[in-house]
């Protein structure tokens, strides 16, 4: 399996008996093991932006460390705010539409928590990024999986209105899509909205990766779907934006009544999030809003790098349109299942990358894996010289 999958004997009756440590920890821990380049874990090796490290600074040698508000610091919430209604020309109330919260993940887990109850389907697309998964075990609630379309991975919305009935409480979407790569569209937009209508269903849209599209593609949001804003809650994460992953810091954006629900599990979760940290990244979303719009650019150039040394070599793959990840395709050369091929390579080549059957449910088998390609030049030239021997790496694997 992806996972440690181990039923251990213990006199606990784990709530979640089928859950290890995630494959993020096991491959990078595998990597630092084995020296080897670390593509896996979605972790920039940029630093982020030194006016941004500078008023963070000043936060914490001054005053201001002390609880921030549970909604998240004022200053804060208007930057937030302001930067919605300048994309999206939508007006948000940061006091009772937007909560700061410690990264994206607390986000995902506290609204699965606030809305989904015993009973409850939840639909999700594999392949899932793995924290919603046991979030809606937790809760008592049931995931239906719906597998997007290969080639492209595009959402069959045909086969989600036949899953849809008097059980589903929420659909989660990913866009753009961790691991694939891909991104939703407008239409996309328009089918779910035609779904969910008069129903009472919510969209949880994890968007972490909204400032990373590429080729000019605009970013599609449900905040700036004049009919889903209203029963969505939109994720997006600091740490992915501002390569700060360790900051943990995120928001989550919904209407009144949705937030006032998020936040009562927000509330008893976390409470509030780091205070200097806070007013360092408001004041560095007033005095640079350039680095949210040079983003795409900046990563763009290293996902064409990465694909252009890849086409050397024998790995499929269609450019990622958007993330800093890039997946890839073995299917051609063998049929060993991915996770025994992403630790192989790690040892034998020297690359670490994730499995991507770790978003599929339990035994599923896939032959792909996933490459983060926010890494300096050398690194990704480097990764992929090694990758591009692949053929004859496999043909070690006892
Ligand atoms: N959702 C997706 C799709 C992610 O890839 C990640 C992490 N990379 C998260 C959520 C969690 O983000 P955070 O680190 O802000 O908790
Ligand atoms: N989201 C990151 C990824 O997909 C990892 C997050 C984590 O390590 N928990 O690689």
């Amino acid at each position: 399996g992806n996972w440690v999958r181990r039923r251990e004997q213990s006199v606990i009756d784990s709530k979640l008996p089928d859950t290890g440590t995630t494959i993020f920890t096991t491959m990078s821990q595998l990597a630092n093991e084995c020296g080897a380049l670390n593509l896996s874990q979605g972790v920039p090796d940029f630093d982020p932006p030194e006016a941004l490290i500078d008023s963070v600074r000043r936060h914490f040698s001054g005053r201001s460390n002390q609880y921030a508000p549970m909604a998240g610091a004022p200053q804060l919430l208007e930057a937030i705010g302001q930067n919605l209604q300048q994309r999206f020309n939508v007006e948000f109330d940061p006091q009772n539409q937007i909560t700061v919260t410690p990264g994206a993940t607390e986000a995902l887990f506290c609204a699965i928590q606030a809305l989904v109850g015993p009973g409850d389907e939840v639909i999700v697309f594999d392949p899932a990024y793995d924290s919603y998964l046991p979030a809606i075990t937790l809760a008592g609630g049931r995931a239906r999986h719906i597998a997007l379309l290969a080639p492209d991975f595009c959402v069959d919305w045909k086969n989600v209105k036949e899953k849809v009935n008097e059980r589903t409480r929420l659909i989660i979407v990913n866009t753009p899509h961790n691991p694939t790569g891909t991104t939703l569209t407008f239409d996309d937009l328009n089918s779910l909205a035609s779904i969910v209508r008069d129903k009472s269903i919510f969209v949880l849209s994890d968007e972490v990766y909204e400032h990373m599209v590429f080729d000019q593609k605009p970013a599609v949001s449900v905040l700036a779907h004049d009919e889903l804003r209203g029963k969505s809650l939109a994720v997006s994460s600091f740490g992915k934006t501002f390569h700060a992953t360790g900051w943990k810091v995120g928001y989550l954006v919904a209407n009144e009544e949705l937030t006032r629900e998020f936040r009562k599990v927000h509330q008893f979760c976390q409470f509030s999030v780091v205070t200097p940290v806070q007013l360092g990244l408001a004041e560095f979303l007033h005095s640079c809003p350039q680095h949210l719009t040079e983003l795409p650019a900046f990563y763009q150039r290293l996902r064409d790098r990465l694909a252009h040394n890849l086409r050397a070599g024998p790995l499929k793959f269609s450019p990622s349109a958007g993330t800093y990840f890039q997946m890839v395709d073995y299917a051609h050369l063998s049929d060993l299942p991915d996770t025994q091929v992403a630790h192989h390579l790690t040892r034998s080549l020297g690359v670490a990358t994730i499995p991507i059957s770790v978003f599929y449910p339990p035994d599923s088998r896939q032959n792909g894996l996933r490459l983060c390609f926010a890494k300096h030049d050398q690194t990704l030239d480097e990764a992929a010289q090694r990758l591009n021997n692949i053929e004859s790496c496999l043909q070690t694997i006892a």
